[in-house]
This record gives C-alpha cells, sequence and structure tokens, in this order.
C-alpha cells in the first residue's frame, strides 16, 4: 500500500481500536448540513458540535503556555498509532473530524506554526498523500496549535472549492510563467491565488517571492496571516492560497443573539463553513457569511496590486 492507502486503512483500524475517534467518526454521519446557494457556487454549512475545541480555542500565548501540547508525541491519547513520513512528520487520524477522512500531520518537535521553511514539505505531503488535500491554517489563521508545526489533510472531493476550481468560472486573470499557471480568482467570496503546476522548485521560489512581499503587509506578524490548500493529481501540484487581514470576525467576540462563533480557518476557506453551535447553524446567512469574508480576506485589489507586480 501507498501512503496515501495506509493513512486512509488506518482511519478505519483507528475506529476499532479507539473509542473516541469510532464515536467521531459515526456521528459524523449524522451531521447536518445546510447550503447556501451563491450566483454560481455554493458553500456549504456543518453543524460540528465536536469542533468547538478547535473554533473556541484559546490560542493567545498565554493560554498556549498554560496547557500540555496535544501535539507533542508524550501528550498523545495511548490509543493513537501514526504513520511516519519524510522523517520529521507523523500522520495521525484527526479524532474530531469534518471531512469523512480527516488527518492531522503533526512535525516531530515542538516548534512554533511557521510556514516559510516547510512549505515543499506541504507540496512532498500533497504527493504522498494523493486521495487528500493538505492544508495549513496560520498561527493566527484557525490554527488551534499555533505552538506546534501541523498540517491537516481531508479527503478530496470534499470541499466546494475543488469542484469550483475545475470549473473555473471564478478566475479573473490566469498566466503561465514557465510552465507555471498562476491564478487570481474574483466574486467567490475569498481572495484566491492558485499556483499549478508540475515544478516542485518552480512552485516553492513563486510561493517564496510572494511570502516575502506579503511579509510587508503584516511586519508585526509573526509570519504573514493566510490559510492554504494543496494537492497533487496527474503529476501537477495545486495550491490555493488565501491571505488574510483578521484571525476572527467581530461576530465571534459578541454575547448573546449577535454572537456567531465561526473561526475561519482553511476548510471555511475551502466552502464548508464549521459551526459548532445549533443557533449559529441556523443563523448563518448568505449576508452573514459575505460579511465575515470580507473582514478577514485580505482585499482583493491590494492582492492583485501585489500579484501583478511580483508575476
Ligand atoms: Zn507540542
Amino acid at each position: 500500500m501507498n501512503i496515501s492507502e495506509q493513512a486512509r486503512q488506518l482511519i478505519l483500524d483507528q475506529q476499532n481500536e479507539w473509542e473516541l475517534a469510532m464515536k467521531n467518526y459515526a456521528g459524523l454521519k449524522h451531521v447536518k448540513t445546510r447550503k447556501l446557494a451563491f450566483d454560481g457556487f455554493d458553500m456549504l454549512v456543518q453543524f460540528n458540535p465536536e469542533r468547538i475545541r478547535s473554533s473556541a480555542a484559546k490560542v493567545d500565548a498565554k493560554s498556549v503556555e498554560a496547557r500540555p501540547c496535544f501535539l507533542c508525541r508524550q501528550n498523545l491519547p495511548k490509543e493513537q498509532r501514526g504513520i511516519s513520513v519524510l522523517n520529521k512528520y507523523k500522520i495521525l487520524v484527526n479524532p474530531f473530524p469534518i471531512f469523512p477522512e480527516h488527518l492531522t500531520i503533526p512535525y516531530e518537535d515542538h516548534t512554533d506554526q511557521l510556514i516559510e521553511d516547510k512549505f515543499g514539505d506541504m507540496l512532498d505531503l500533497a504527493k504522498l498523500l494523493e486521495d487528500f488535500t493538505v492544508f495549513y491554517n496560520g498561527p493566527k489563521c484557525g490554527a488551534s496549535a499555533p505552538d506546534h508545526f501541523h498540517f491537516q489533510a481531508g479527503i478530496k472531493r470534499f470541499m466546494p472549492i475543488e469542484h469550483d476550481y475545475k470549473k473555473g468560472l471564478f478566475f479573473r486573470d490566469s498566466k503561465n510563467i514557465d510552465r507555471l499557471e498562476i491564478i487570481q480568482w474574483s466574486d467567490y467570496l475569498r481572495t484566491i491565488l492558485t499556483f499549478s503546476g508540475r515544478d516542485k522548485d518552480l512552485i516553492k521560489k513563486s510561493f517564496s517571492m510572494l511570502f516575502s512581499e506579503l511579509k510587508t503587509l503584516q511586519p508585526a506578524e509573526p509570519e504573514p496571516m493566510l490559510n492554504m490548500l494543496a494537492s497533487f493529481e496527474g503529476s501537477r501540484w495545486t495550491v490555493h492560497i488565501f491571505p488574510r487581514k483578521l484571525h476572527r470576525p467581530w461576530q465571534y467576540f459578541e454575547t448573546g443573539e449577535k454572537q456567531i462563533l465561526l473561526s475561519p480557518a482553511s476548510v471555511d476557506m475551502g466552502g464548508i463553513l464549521i459551526t459548532p453551535r445549533k443557533e449559529d447553524f441556523e443563523k448563518l446567512t448568505m449576508h452573514v457569511a459575505r460579511d465575515i469574508f470580507e473582514q478577514v480576506c485580505l482585499g482583493e485589489p491590494a492582492f492583485a496590486g501585489i500579484v501583478n507586480d511580483l508575476f
């Protein structure tokens, strides 16, 4: 079995040997989903109570320091088994799934969530896990362990963006540079740049150029705020980059009626809005979704300016 098949088998096996995994994967089958039908594309709202840990995670330095790190090897549940890859990552089953097959992929060492020198690993993992989309949440963009480097991966053909990418209806500008396709999206609620190509070094170089430029916009942040989805198919990588300007929308910090506990991360950017509370699941309208993405995504005109100067 290749690594991707081994990972899928691990998800099945762990449901037989680990009660928490069994319970939560079984629970996912009954999870409620609503569709928000925008003009030309859909978003899904998923009511997933088990995700409260992640959505409401306190990720300020003080709270993080006060808790044992749940991704460090010595703190993993005794039932949890993993697959070692690339000599430095462990593929684990995510016991609080959003996807019917959902992995967490922590780095071996307890080291900060910073992508710059690990972007190449993301491409390698996407290639190894060909049945999955690998994703990265920045330390202030949805990662619930900003102190322990990790990726996640979800089974393909689950997030609406995959289908929308194939249709290409929302591509505003697309160019080819040295056989790397660089695509800017528009009118899709989220600000997105997509790299697609076969040359890993070229994708790395292009990402690095973009990253440096975004860094200058947010000098006070540990890294430019972003979410990313990476996948590999037919010997090509596809990487969607979502530049961000805000961690959580104002609705998150409200109390009572006005509060909506939605903490946007890669999966939300991919078109699945995760609401751990029933009241939020019910009251999340298209208008609210649009408002939330406008708050957290870097504005399209500013981003287009950067991209057009670079490529
Ligand atoms: Zn750790």
